[in-house]
């Protein structure tokens, strides 16, 4: 898998993040396990949560193009030249992901404990202990590093589970708290899965959802990068719960998912491309559904 290679040079284009073990692979089909300890009938949607679903996008989109502080989407980012590591934008993003990485890792404990019992792991004391042990790890990052190289990519190495490094046009990119709680709830969601995919029967079982409720393949890597937009979604959402403010609710939900509002949209093997990333993320999570309609400005 893409996580256990040792250099970060094939993380994907499209990808906002890769996570490097300076270890050699380990195979992994061992591990394979189908989650299948999860009884429920094939989850599907109704022609009007459909409808929603699409109506979402296109506020979240529309909400990238009037809010000045809406994140960049990720082919623009892609189209931009390096920014070096004292220019004032990285800086400002680097003192932002600094200051609310606490805060994210707190709301990614929540949120993976929200998942869980919403998929029916509560109750298995084995998964609980990989949940605990998840934990752990996130509760071990200190540090964001930013890198001018990484560009618009966000790194973990595995040998240094505890600094996630952030390439300074992702920095400059995500120019609100929600988005940047975002991104850091999902790269703290591949260190919980840590390096032997731990969470594997949680993060298939939230692939699985996301295949039926949409009809896309998100299996496989596909459905781990799902399950921490998911994670992300979730601490954004559970962010702008917490601290009211004068900006639309829309508007500040927005921002942690509209980096992927793409005019080139382009995924592979382990990618949905971004634009199916949200339709799939809003598939699985009808309450930002809901809070992205019922309140827009
Ligand atoms: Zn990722």
């Amino acid at each position: 898998m893409k996580r256990f290679l040792t250099t970060k040079t094939l993380s994907h284009k499209l990808c906002l993040c890769v996570l490097v073990s300076l270890w050699l692979s380990i195979p992994v089909l061992a591990q394979d396990r189908s989650g299948s300890h999860t009884t429920r009938v094939r989850a599907t949607m109704s022609p009007e949560a459909k409808a929603s679903v699409e109506e979402a996008i296109g506020l979240v989109c529309t909400q990238a193009k009037l809010d000045p502080k809406s994140s960049v989407a990720i082919d623009e980012m892609q189209a931009r030249p390096s920014l070096p590591l004292h220019s004032p934008e990285a800086r400002t993003g680097a003192e932002r992901a600094q200051r609310l990485l606490p805060l994210a890792k707190t709301l990614v404990i929540t949120a993976l404990r929200q998942l869980s019992t919403e998929y029916g792991f509560e109750k298995s004391p084995r998964f609980k202990l990989r949940i605990n042990q998840a934990i752990a790890r996130v509760n071990l990052v200190k540090r964001v590093r930013p890198d001018m190289d990484s560009r618009d990519n966000a790194s973990v190495y595995l040998s240094r589970p505890h600094v996630i490094t952030f390439g300074t046009i992702f920095l400059a990119g995500l120019r609100s708290d929600e988005g940047m709680i975002s991104v850091l709830a999902h790269e703290l969601m591949h260190i919980a899965d840590g390096d032997n995919d731990s969470l594997r029967p949680l993060v298939s079982a939230v692939g699985n959802k996301a295949s039926e409720l949409t009809g896309l393949d998100v299996h496989g890597q596909r459905g781990e990068e799902i399950t921490c937009d998911l994670i992300g979604a979730m601490a954004a959402r559970a962010y702008v719960g917490d601290t009211p403010g004068y900006e639309s609710i829309t508007r500040r939900l927005a921002r942690s998912i509209q980096h992927n509002c793409v005019e080139i949209d382009e995924g592979d093997e382990d990618h949905l491309s971004p634009r199916n990333t949200i339709r799939a993320l809003l598939a699985l999570n009808p309450a930002l559904v809901r809070d992205l309609i019922n309140d827009r400005f």
